[in-house]
């Protein structure tokens, strides 16, 4: 007997779910690249994905995953002997720190640990001891999709501006983007990078890259900015094949259409919204099963936690065995714990994720806990009884609290 036959699910952060009107979007002969539908479309794109980031400002597109949205954010900004401050968290930021030092560029990191949020406060004592003001640009992770913590990007945006700092503020918002409440121009941002495999759930293969006015100034000054990774005529072409600075991802661009649409119909705020409740779900049952076990959420405060993806550890071998029985008897696929080694366990085995961002639902969400639920009791890990009734009680009261006339008991 197998219970995993039926649809699978893959609840990992990124890829995310693709929505069967996104695969259904991109299976079709290929268009024309040169007129037509489908550059109509593209311009027609543009204030769409500009509206999901919260921006005036404009976008470039790439064929790309997240990591060239890394080297073209730094690519058009920062030139090779130039510095960047990275308040790192988690994985990414250090990622992000490496791909800036492959272009030589200079990095001064500060280290959060993988359990925290960025301090603003150490952001302001770096920058205050720049007096020179050598440091051109600061690379900030939203989410940090290994730990799960989400910082507040606002705050840095209120040091720099405090100090009166003139390096351009970076986030990136991979795995926030259309999950987590994120405002480019409200908050100050002057360059904001993301993929389509998240929040946008669109298969792997576009990167975006959002930009201000004083990030496209940097990017005239540059003394060289290299022709594939411009955002100049990608931002602004003057015909159809500088968008891609070549051909088309054109099956992309259908999926992509039709997940903007549904964002649009849906409301960015009530996406947030979603996400924010089903997140609210996840954690409600992570506590219950918590009080009484190994398992621990990876952030301990909420107010830093993210709403797209949850870190969570069980300690080395019961992480990957949770795992694994999940994928194996259920179909549902849990995350993997990234860079989260301890000195017993090098591999980091002990930690796994739950990724909820982008086309998930609370019947999702209550079947991820419920199969969680049952491989920790198939697997005698001890627990505390009763985290998907939690997690259900908790989406009741939300609905309650957000439609309180809508349900009359008599
Ligand atoms: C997923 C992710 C990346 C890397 O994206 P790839 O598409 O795997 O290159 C970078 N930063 C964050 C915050 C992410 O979540």
């Amino acid at each position: 007997m197998s219970l995993a036959n039926g649809r699978q699910y893959l609840a990992i952060p990124g890829p995310s779910v693709v929505p069967d009107a996104v695969l259904q979007a991109m299976h079709r002969p290929s268009p024309n690249i040169y007129e037509g539908a489908l550059p109509d479309m593209v311009a027609g794109m543009i204030p769409d994905l500009a509206a999901v980031a919260r921006t005036k400002g404009q976008v470039a597109i790439y064929i790309c995953n997240g990591h060239g949205t890394w080297e073209a954010a730094l690519a058009n900004t920062v030139a090779p002997g130039e510095t960047v401050l990275v308040p790192a968290t988690g994985r990414f930021g250090h990622g992000w720190a490496d791909m800036a030092e492959g272009l030589g560029i200079e990095t001064q990191i500060l280290d959060f640990g993988r359990a925290a949020p960025i301090d603003p406060d150490a952001v302001r004592a770096a920058l205050a001891a720049d007096t020179g003001q050598k440091i051109k640009a600061v690379l900030a992770v939203h989410v940090d999709t290994s730990s799960s913590v989400r910082s507040d990007i606002a705050a840095l945006r209120a040091v720099l501006d405090d100090l009166g700092h003139p390096a351009l503020l970076m986030a990136d918002c991979i795995a926030s983007l259309a999950c987590d409440r994120f405002e480019m121009d409200a908050w100050g941002v002057d360059v904001v990078i993301t993929g389509s495999q998240k929040g946008l759930m669109v298969p792997p293969g576009l990167g975006f890259v959002f930009f201000s006015n004083k990030a496209a100034e940097a990017r005239r000054a540059m003394p060289r900015v290299s022709r594939y990774w411009d955002w100049g005529p990608r931002a602004d072409p003057e015909m159809f094949y500088q968008y891609f600075n070549g051909t088309a991802p054109t099956h992309h661009l259908y999926g992509l259409r039709v997940a903007l649409d549904m964002i649009h119909e849906e409301g960015i705020e009530a996406v947030w919204a979603r996400h924010e409740a089903l997140a609210g779900a996840i954690w409600a049952a992570c506590d219950v099963w918590s009080d009484g076990g190994p398992l621990t959420l990876n952030i301990a405060d909420p107010a830093f936690r993210s709403h797209a993806v949850t870190s969570l550890r069980l300690g080395a071998p019961l992480g990957a065995a949770l795992r694994r029985w999940t994928e194996e008897q259920t179909g549902v696929t849990l995350g993997i714990g990234l860079g989260m080694s301890e000195p017993d366990d090098p591999k980091g085995t002990g930690f796994f994720r739950f990724g909820h961002m982008g086309h998930v639902n609370a019947p999702m969400i209550l079947g991820l806990l419920g199969v969680v639920e049952a491989g920790l009791d198939a697997l005698d890990i001890p627990h505390g009884k009763g985290g998907v009734s939690a997690a259900a009680r908790q989406l009741a009261s939300v609905v309650r609290d957000a439609s309180p006339k809508t349900v009359k008991v008599a």
